[in-house]
């Protein structure tokens, strides 16, 4: 003590104050690492001011608001020994301003060399100009010790700000020159999945940057992140951390869980209606009047949690409770782990990101048939990483959820477009049915396999009775094909499918296809003209070849077949089916490789197994797109086949038909997407006459 007063009594002793306190601000003005008792957490409730710019809470930080950053923020404390703090976050539970929090507790205590490192030098600049520098004017005590930027030797830029006791540095990890600047004592690597893998031939980045760190006994590292995919940066850093998770007591049982999205309960509106046989017009009515027809609004009326324990419900109301008597659990405590945090978007405080946003974000996810709205709602939702590192469905998963309509038998009541994939062998032809509903659920209808070589006119033959084969629906009418979509990949098989393509593709959508593996592709793209004349120049009505993104399918049925409740995008097989088409529709797995810094993702067939299934599946899928999936109005698709919306089991097909559910469709377009031939003696009157709009328009329709 006394060697260390020595040291210091040159400095003026402030009246009033203690030695110690004395010691302390002296040592504080010189910048020396002695670290006050504060966590960070503490500092911001007394100092952190939220802009109006920045923030949807303008005003003074409160802690009790997001209870569960305490601990984020108390380890990255001075006064806590952790090194390593790690957070996976979605995006709305106000995750960014822990690390804002941090950084204005280290400048405003003086607590040495710091580096922030964004994915980019750019995005770097604007974190400081935007994120960091605006703290810094609106929270005055940070405001006077960052010297002004507008004197020449303040030493200021957008890359560089001094304060007393330290130096805070901005980096992209695109940028290995500014990575290597000097020695930090603390770390703030944000973002840090959208991390290059190597930089400038110099290395991993993250690796780059914690190496500054090196030198500093009592070093901090804070990685930061919304998770991307299995096995990226956030998600390999939280797996190698003690994993923990915030618990919350149930107010009806205390049982402490973690909120989950699989717990969350939900109601959407629905309503009766009648049509008028005459007009077609429609009224709405009670449940019990006759004839009534259930119509699901897709409007929530109600979304509440179900405890996990005793089933209790749990409105969203009781979250300020729920969230403040949470506590976080490791559930991977060991030795040398570092100490990470899981979020995800149900913990948002109340009046920021409701429950009730979170269901429409996945009923919204679930319509984009493309799959890409389902990944972002994983990483910014549930802020997990999206499994599509490699990880396959084990067939048995597939064979536990065959339901007991038959394969090949009647259409069930929700589906209704059907559209065929056929992939063309050296020996045979596979043909496989798929049914298309809302919401992008889908029903695996109908398998063939056509044995015959390709150059055999009688495989064509046979093809063309899967073309025109009519499907009974559980509804009473008939469906037909939509669309048929032929693998023309094969150099050999090539010109028989274009021959069949060119005979049936103004009548049945016929279409020869070839599948693009690239990740991110339409699942239908422009098709090329395939035909030439004598001359050799391209033949205007020939035959075309469409490209179809056969990755962005299979993810797309690899995202669906691993959700687990019948609704949207649920993926349902049919009983009968032979073991080999479940090892099929499992037998690839996506492998995800970095090049040059960017993920790319590929898919390889197990070795020894079969893809046939699948490989149709995503034909059918590119097919139900050429046949305008997207654009069908499912509303008057339904009304048209299936008028009185019976369900399969629930009563046979024709057995009670109320005379009023037989409206015409009004003002019909051409986008409607199904064939409904009057099926015999069961459809209600009226029905018969219902497609005649569609007979006219698409001539392809044989009555
Ligand atoms: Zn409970």
């Amino acid at each position: 003590m006394n060697s260390a007063l020595n040291w210091n009594n040159e400095q003026p002793l402030l009246p009033g104050l203690t030695n110690a306190s004395q010691l302390y601000c002296s040592a504080f003005s010189e910048g020396l690492a002695l670290d006050p008792e504060r966590p960070v957490s503490q500092w911001a409730d007394e100092n952190r001011i939220l802009s109006k710019a920045s923030s949807a809470e303008p005003g003074r930080w409160r802690t009790e608001r997001t209870p569960y950053l305490r601990e984020i923020m108390d380890v990255l404390s001075p006064t806590d020994p952790t090194p390593v703090v790690v957070l996976q976050k979605p995006t709305q539970i106000g995750g960014t301003e822990c690390g804002n929090n941090w950084i204005g507790s280290i400048i405003d205590q003086g607590l040495g060399p710091t580096m922030i490192v964004l994915p980019t030098s750019n995005a770097a600049k604007k974190s400081s100009r935007t994120r960091i520098g605006p703290m810094i004017q609106e929270t005055p005590c940070l405001r006077e010790k960052v010297r002004e930027a507008k004197s020449r030797d303040s030493g200021n830029t957008i890359l560089l700000k001094e304060f007393d006791g330290g130096v805070l540095l901005f980096a992209g990890a695109n940028s290995a020159t500014e990575l290597k600047s000097s020695p930090v004592r603390n770390l703030f690597e944000d973002e840090i999945e959208e991390y290059p893998s190597d930089v400038d031939g110099q290395g991993d980045p993250e690796e780059l940057a914690e190496k500054r760190t090196d030198t500093f006994a009592r070093r901090k590292i804070f990685k930061c992140s919304t998770p991307t995919i299995t096995g990226g940066r956030i998600d390999a850093a939280y797996k190698a951390s003690d994993q923990r998770k915030y618990f919350v007591p149930c107010p009806h049982c205390q049982h402490e869980q973690i909120l989950r999205f699989d717990q969350l309960r939900w109601e959407t509106r629905k309503v009766y209606e009648v049509a008028s046989t005459e007009t077609g017009e429609v009224t709405a009515v009670d449940a019990d009047a006759p004839g009534a027809v259930e119509r699901d609004t897709g409007e929530l009326t109600d979304v509440h949690y179900e405890c996990e324990a005793c089933q209790g419900r749990i409105d969203e109301h009781v979250k300020p409770e729920l969230l403040a008597g949470g506590r976080w659990i490791a559930t991977h405590a060991g030795p040398d782990r570092a100490v990470g945090f899981k979020l995800n978007a149900l913990y948002s405080p109340l009046g920021w990101f409701s429950w009730r946003q979170v269901v429409l974000k996945w009923l919204e996810a679930q319509r984009d048939t493309s799959g890409t709205r389902l990944k972002t709602f994983y990483n910014t939702i549930l802020g997990e990483a999206y499994d599509e590192a490699g990880e396959t469905i084990e067939p048995h998963f597939l064979k536990a959820r065959v339901e007991p309509w038959r394969v090949g038998g009647m259409v069930p009541a929700k589906c209704l477009l059907l559209t065929a994939g056929v992939d063309v062998q050296g020996n045979r032809l596979e043909v496989y049915v798929w049914g298309f509903g809302r919401d992008s659920e889908s029903w695996l209808i109908d398998r063939h396999v056509i044995f015959g070589a390709p150059a055999l006119p009688e495989t064509w033959v046979a093809l063309e009775e899967m073309l025109v084969k009519a499907y009974q629906h559980a509804g009473g009418a008939t469906l037909r094909l939509r669309a048929m979509a032929i693998d023309a990949s094969d150099g050999v098989t090539t010109h028989f499918v274009r021959v069949f393509a060119r005979k049936w593709a103004h009548t049945r959508r016929v279409i020869a296809v070839k599948g693009q593996a690239v990740a991110g592709k339409a699942l239908i793209g422009r098709p090329t003209k395939q035909d030439v004349n004598h001359l050799g120049k391209v033949m205007k009505h020939g035959v075309e070849l469409w490209p179809y993104g056969s990755d962005t399918a299979k993810g797309a049925l690899y995202a669906r077949l691993k959700i687990e409740r019948p609704g949207p995008g649920y993926v349902h097989l049919p009983s009968g089916l032979p073991d080999e088409v479940f090892d099929q529709l499992t037998a690839e797995r996506r492998v995800t490789r970095y090049l040059r810094g960017h993920p790319r993702t590929d898919w390889v067939l197990e070795k020894g197994r079969r893809n046939e299934a699948l490989d149709c599946a995503g034909m059918a899928d590119a097919a139900a797109e050429y046949a305008g999936r997207s654009r069908t109005n499912w509303d008057e698709l339904e009304k048209l086949i299936n008028p009185t919306q019976q369900d399969l089991f629930a009563a046979p097909a024709g057995a009670t038909k109320p005379d009023a559910a037989a409206a015409q469709p009004v003002a019909a377009t051409t986008e409607a997407n199904a064939v409904a031939d009057a099926a015999p003696k069961t459809a209600p009157p009226g029905h018969a006459s219902a497609p005649g709009w569609l007979t006219r328009r698409d001539n392809w329709i044989r009555r």
